[in-house]
């Protein structure tokens, strides 16, 4: 299976994501994950990609895409991939069309998670992650056993710098603007697939899996 993950900051994503990935044993490719890495091991990349990051920007394209295909060329990626907020502008796309027609591949589908506007402010300025291991936690609806530890690896649970209530309005803006026209994109390649995100964890993971079979 080769499906992409779309859907607004705080859909969900990353979240099912986790559980999808691991239940079809094929990686879960998150750029954003990429970056947040490559920031705290504080290499070129890392800070190149906080300036846009913390401004609720997006990293510009051909960074982005250099990264993806390099990693879609590992020998994991060949039994399949969630690819998780990539891509997010029509260029970024097209580029992927490009990259798997070379790899002699294509899609098996987008899937598309919408939530309200409401509820993903709440789940945004609610997320927690994992200093250490980049595991998400929300105070409210998926809070840790142990208030600001994580339950996986016993690291501190921090705020993203990016989940403040300004730069969450600009990141949902940015979203509108560069990203909502690939619902068109997909929708007239015949393989978006629209879940409501809304519900609770473990609806919208039955949903999902039902979608993919
Ligand atoms: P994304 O990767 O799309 O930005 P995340 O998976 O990180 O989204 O989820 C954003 C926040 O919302 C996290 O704190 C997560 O724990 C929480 N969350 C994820 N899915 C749900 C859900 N279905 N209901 C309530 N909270 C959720
Ligand atoms: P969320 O799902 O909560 O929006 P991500 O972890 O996917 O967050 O992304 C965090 C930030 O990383 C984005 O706001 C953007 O600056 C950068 N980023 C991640 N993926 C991309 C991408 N495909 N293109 C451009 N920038 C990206
Ligand atoms: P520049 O215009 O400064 O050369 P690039 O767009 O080539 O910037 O990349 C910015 C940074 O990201 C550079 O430090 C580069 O080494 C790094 N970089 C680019 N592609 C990758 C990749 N696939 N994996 C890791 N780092 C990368």
């Amino acid at each position: 299976m080769r499906i992409i993950f779309m859907g607004p900051p705080g859909a969900g994503k990353g979240t099912q994501s986790e559980k999808l990935s691991k239940e079809l044993d094929i990686p879960h490719i998150s750029t954003g994950d990429i970056f947040r890495k490559n920031l705290r091991e504080k290499t070129a990349l890392g800070l190149k990609a906080k300036q846009y990051m913390d401004k609720g920007l997006l990293v510009p394209d051909d960074i982005v895409v250099a990264i993806v295909k390099d990693r879609l060329r590992e020998p994991d990626c060949r039994k399949g991939f969630i690819l998780d907020g990539f891509p997010r502008t029509v260029a970024q796309a097209q580029s992927l069309d490009s990259a798997l027609s070379e790899m002699e591949t294509e899609l098996t589908c987008v899937i598309n998670f919408k939530v309200s506007k409401e509820e993903l402010i709440a789940r945004l300025t609610g997320r927690r992650v994992c200093k250490a291991c980049g595991a998400t936690f929300h105070v409210k609806y998926n809070p840790p056993k142990q208030q600001g530890i994580c339950d996986l690896c016993g690291g501190p649970l921090i705020q993203r710098d990016d989940d403040t209530e300004e730069t969450v309005e600009k990141r949902l803006d940015v979203y509108k603007k560069e990203t909502e026209p690939l619902i068109e994109y997909y929708t007239d390649k015949g393989v978006l697939i629209t879940i409501d995100g809304e519900k609770d964890v473990d609806e919208v993971y039955e949903d999902l899996k039902g979608a993919v079979r």
